[in-house]
């Protein structure tokens, strides 16, 4: 997959916010891991630890390169939440902080907050306001019991929230969650899409300069795009989206998107344009730098073994091999192997196209509900005043919870239809 964004190295200027925190986050989940599991209590989703790192380091906190302050909100709610969504927790360790290598998204929205990959992209360290921050606090009892209670949430994965703040720096709040998109696979077009029409076009003379450039809902419908799920899935999907939606809308949460990232298997992967873009992650020379892991290098060669060792069980079996179709072939497995319980990331990760009669379609979507952690504050309703006195005011983003949620599944239930259902809809058009 093509992966976009810029290394954080020892010449980044975010490298000492990256480090500490990946240091943070190493120490504090392998302290709350390192205890014996027990049921949560009404106190531990207000419960937040504060820790001083430094140089010497001392009886509490090993020596770091940096002098910082880092704080764990809510760690037992975390752990929970990551065993809800059954991650390996010595691999979610090994994601984060085996090495000091992120890879930055430079400030791909309008909000100034920064995202960051994991080394093996499973994971995306996202900074959020102080606002943001709050509202997690105070929803997540609901988030919680919202995942025990529909673990296939389309809302985004949260594994942590912490705080990091160096000697008269600023407090910077992070969260860390799920990347919805594979690290395996090109995707070919990316939307976040809204169910709002106003603002929400990106202009399409600028994808020449920017191919993988984010669409928006605009340029969704000039495309006559679809979601092309057959009655069994479109029907999980869309109750799905409803509940989520439903809770969101309970805890007057606006703003938020469906990002939609499209894999088209008969394109597959264009391995040519991977090898080029795909980055060794390495750190700086401090002399700390571990031996160089290049992830294009080393993924490819999994996937030969693991071609080499069908063909040859296959020879074995006397069987005539299989050719392995570019499209259908599986990277390491290990990459999926905790999503692959979950509904809608079950298919390599997404959740695949089907045709009416249950065949499965060409493309793999990758979806979720993104930045769900803005109220309808009072910022929002000054927004809606002004835009409303201009243009129709159902049709403009800021509008109330109630009336974007129900925007939203409007919108996207309008867009989820079988590629058979959209050829008939088209000819009964031509009838009248
Ligand atoms: P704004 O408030 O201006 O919309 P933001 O800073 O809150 O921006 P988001 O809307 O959360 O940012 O995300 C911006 C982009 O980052 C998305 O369009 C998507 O490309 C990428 N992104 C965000 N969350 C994820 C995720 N969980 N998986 C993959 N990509 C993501
Ligand atoms: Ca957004
Ligand atoms: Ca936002």
């Amino acid at each position: 997959r093509v992966v976009v964004g810029t290394k954080v190295d020892m010449n980044h200027v975010n490298w000492v916010t990256a480090y500490n925190m990946l240091t943070g986050i190493r120490f504090t989940v392998s302290r709350t891991n390192a205890k014996i599991d027990r049921e949560l209590a009404n106190a531990d989703f207000d419960a937040k630890h504060k820790f001083s790192f430094d140089i010497t380091g001392n009886e509490l906190t090993p020596s770091a390169k940096y002098d910082f302050k880092f704080k764990d909100y809510a760690p037992w709610v975390f752990r929970h939440l990551r065993a809800k969504f059954q991650l390996d927790p010595a691999d979610y360790l090994m994601s984060l902080t085996s090495k000091y290598i992120l890879s930055e998204l430079g400030s791909p929205g309008k909000s100034g907050s920064f995202f960051y990959f994991s080394r093996d992209y499973k994971y995306i360290i996202k900074t959020i306001h102080h606002a943001e921050h709050k509202l997690l606090r105070k929803i997540l009892r609901e988030y919680y019991a919202h995942v025990e209670r529909y673990p296939n949430t389309l809302i985004s994965q949260f594994y942590g929230l912490h705080r990091v703040k160096i000697p008269y720096g600023r407090k910077t709040h992070f969260v860390v969650m799920n990347n919805l998109f594979p690290p395996h696979r090109d995707i070919h077009q990316t939307f976040d899409l809204k169910g709002s029409t106003i603002g929400r076009n990106y202009k399409e003379e600028d994808l020449e300069r920017n191919p993988r450039a984010t669409l928006k809902d605009l340029n969704w419908l000039r495309r006559n795009n679809h979601f092309e799920f057959g009655p069994e899935k479109k029907s999980l999907f869309i109750e799905q989206m409803k509940r989520d939606v439903a809770l969101l809308q309970r805890l007057k949460i606006m703003d938020y998107s469906l990002l939609v990232g499209i894999h088209d298997l008969e394109r597959g992967n264009e391995e040519n344009l991977r090898d080029k873009t795909l980055q060794v992650f390495q750190p700086g020379g401090d002399g700390t730098a571990e031996p160089q892991v290049n992830m294009l290098t080393r993924t490819p060669s999994k996937l030969e073994n693991a071609r080499q060792a069908r063909q040859l069980r296959q020879i074995i079996k006397k069987e005539k091999p299989v050719p392995m179709d570019k499209s259908t072939s599986k990277m390491p497995d290990e990459m999926l192997e905790e999503r692959k319980n979950f509904i809608f990331y079950s298919d390599d990760g997404g959740f695949r196209a089907t045709h009416e009669n249950s065949q499965p379609g060409e493309e793999i979507y990758y979806l979720g509900i993104i930045d769900c952690l803005t109220h309808y504050g009072f910022v929002k309703r000054a927004e809606h005043f002004w835009k409303g006195m201009s243009s129709d005011s159902s049709l403009i983003s800021p509008i109330p919870p109630e009336g974007y949620g129900d925007r939203f599944v409007k919108f996207i239930s309008g867009i989820t239809m079988t590629k058979e259902e959209q050829e008939r809809q088209a000819q009964s058009g031509d009838l009248l």
